[in-house]
């Protein structure tokens, strides 16, 4: 039992060193509803610490050369590697999330992500431009921008946190990271492979904490001329506003409310599980999960019927069972506020085909505190309902029909996001067509999730602000100036 023993204590890094903090938060594990963690409570003292050893830093790390810092990152990235199943273990009991996802998506790609900036960093290269009738060159040079503010939500925590930190560090930034309050545990075991990786004292700072307390306290600092933020589109709107006065550069990676739309030619042997993952893995916990699906009408029976046959067959279980599908969702509120729209889309007159309140989740007593729930498909929705146009973040998708192309790209659209789509069909023509029309900053057709990390992620509308990718991050994490020179 986790009360039997004493939580574990986390500890802020800063300028190498692992300090305790004056008060602490309870971290709750996810699968049982204990407390198996303590994570420092930070707030402006903390950071102004942070930012006096990120200051101190700077000017070291950012004159090494791109080669240099590359050798950093591709060490820290073996290390990671190395302690691949001690990371997937811990990362899976803090954030619920099961651990066959871990071992193979979270924390493969926090090495990726390491690697990949390890190499791109080497790879940029300038713009020079001869204008002979002025008879000047003009050309360009990036610099690194100073202290990177990198804050991180808790659904993918080490592979969200690390997909900043590689950039900002490759550039030649030095960094304040603050994960989520609710997964910190492997940011910190990362915090002890560091100084191992050679990476200088102060380079790399993580300071724990809240929102409000520490996550203010850095977006607010005047020295911080830079924050990429990960979350919610609320907690976005309070950071642009904290970061106006300063003129900071920002880039926000929000919130989705992403459509599926299945034409009648799509290959359903495909479509339905991949949807079915699309909808429901990490517990529908990723931004870029569906939860709009559209299809066309003379398929519809036949498209739920399958959906729903799969989707039953889709095994919620405890984390760290390698057979299950879905583990347990973020936090007891998280859970309820995900509930509550299932009760709104019944009170509305929708159907629920399966899932919460329909079908029956067996878990093992010591579980049954945890925040567990099973995949659910709502139906009979109108565009209108809250289930169709708020992000609910969980195990929820609805299922809806459609005629035809015009008005499915319309409904697809009509939502405050713009973040990810999927189309399904067999018809390249009408591929590239929707795809073009939609909203989204990213569309997968025919499947779903394949990412290629040299091209730009990220959202439109209320889904982002910026893109990230290879290109993308190094001209976030530089900044550029034209030079001229006359002859
Ligand atoms: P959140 O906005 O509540 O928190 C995200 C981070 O911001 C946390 O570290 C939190 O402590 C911090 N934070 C909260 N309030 C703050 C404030 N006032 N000032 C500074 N920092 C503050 O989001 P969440 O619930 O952790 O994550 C879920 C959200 O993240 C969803 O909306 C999801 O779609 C989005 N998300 C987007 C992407 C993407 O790449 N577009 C990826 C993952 C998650």
């Amino acid at each position: 039992m986790a009360g039997a023993r004493a939580p574990w204590m986390l500890e802020n890094f800063i300028d190498g060193k692992f300090l305790p903090c004056n008060s602490y938060l309870d971290s709750y594990d996810p699968s049982t509803g204990d407390v198996y963690c303590r994570v420092p409570n930070s707030g402006k003292e903390e950071i102004e610490a942070a930012v006096e050893a990120a200051r101190a830093a700077f000017p070291g790390w950012s004159s090494r050369s791109p080669q240099e810092r590359s050798q950093v990152l591709n060490r820290l990235a073996d290390l990671l590697e190395e302690s691949l199943e001690e990371l997937a273990q811990a990362e899976s009991k803090d954030q619920g999330k099961t651990i066959t996802l871990a071992r193979t998506m979270d924390i493969p790609r926090s090495v990726q992500n390491f690697r990949f900036f390890a190499s791109s960093i080497l790879h940029h290269t300038s713009e020079c431009t001869q204008v002979d009738h002025q008879g000047c060159l003009h050309y360009t040079v990036r610099t690194p921008v100073g202290i990177a503010g990198l804050i991180s939500p808790w659904n993918l925590p080490l592979y969200l946190l690390t997909w900043k930190i590689a950039p900002a560090i490759a550039a030649g930034n030095t960094v304040i990271a603050k994960p989520s309050e609710l997964t910190s545990v492997t940011a910190w075991m990362m915090c002890k492979l560091l100084e191992k990786a050679g990476v200088p004292p102060g380079v790399v700072n993580i300071v724990f904490g809240t929102g409000p307390g520490a996550g203010e306290a850095l977006v607010s600092h005047p020295e911080v001329p830079l924050i990429s933020f990960t979350g919610s589109q609320p907690t976005a709107e309070r950071i642009t506003q904290l970061s106006a006065p300063h003129c900071k550069k920002l880039s926000l990676e929000l919130g989705g409310k992403n459509p599926a739309i299945v034409f009648e030619d799509a290959n359903l042997e495909e479509c339905v599980p991949t949807t079915v993952r699309s909808s429901f893995a990490n517990q529908g916990e990723i931004c870029l999960c569906t939860s709009r699906i559209f299809v066309q009408r003379s398929i519809y029976t036949e498209f739920l019927k399958r959906f729903v046959e799969a989707t039953r067959m889709w095994k919620v279980g405890i984390p760290s069972d390698p057979s299950a599908n879905m583990g347990a969702l973020i936090s007891k509120a998280h859970l309820e506020k995900v509930r509550s729209y299932i009760k709104k889309a019944r009170m509305e007159g929708a159907q629920i085909l399966c899932g919460e309140g329909v079908d029956k989740l067996n878990l093992p007593p010591k579980n049954q505190g945890g925040y567990f729930m099973l995949p659910t498909v709502i139906t009979d929705i109108k565009d209108e309902s809250c289930c169709m146009k708020e992000e609910i973040f969980g195990p929820v998708t609805c299922v809806v029909p459609f005629d035809s192309e015009e008005e499915v790209i319309q409904r697809a659209n009509s939502v405050k996001y713009g973040l990810a789509a999927t189309v399904w069909s067999g018809n390249v023509g009408r591929v590239h067509r929707v795809a073009k029309k939609l909203q989204s900053g990213l569309v997968w057709t025919n499947c779903w999730l394949i990412r290629e990390l040299n091209l730009p992620f990220g959202g439109m509308k209320s889904s982002g602000v910026g893109r990230e990718g290879a290109k993308d991050s190094y001209e976030f994490f530089t900044e550029v100036k034209t030079i001229t020179v006359k002859h």
